[in-house]
Order: structure tokens, then sequence, then C-alpha cells
């Protein structure tokens, strides 16, 4: 049920993390606060496929 994921800068739309989820858990898009080494500066990253 765990399903690896890209994690993409909103901003710049570069894809900075991999990760992974629980679908189960987590049906929708994950939004996180991380850091975009293209943006300097801390953006949100939203899942993308
Ligand atoms: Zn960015």
């Amino acid at each position: 049920m765990r399903t690896g994921i890209t994690l993409a800068c909103t901003e710049c739309k570069e894809r900075n993390y991999t990760t992974e989820k629980n679908k189960k858990n987590n049906p929708d898009r994950l939004e996180v606060s991380k850091f975009c080494p293209r943006c300097k500066k801390h953006t949100v990253h939203k899942e993308s496929k």
C-alpha cells in the first residue's frame, strides 16, 4: 500500500524530493513546506507523478 511519490516545488516546478506515502492514510495530494534549492527558500511542495 505504500507508494513512492515525487514532491515538486509549486513555484518553479522543480522536483526536489522523493518520498513515499500510504495511500490509504493519505489519499489526497501531499503538500509539504520544504527548502527548494532553485528558489533558494522554503516553498510549498506538492505531490506529483
Ligand atoms: Zn522552487
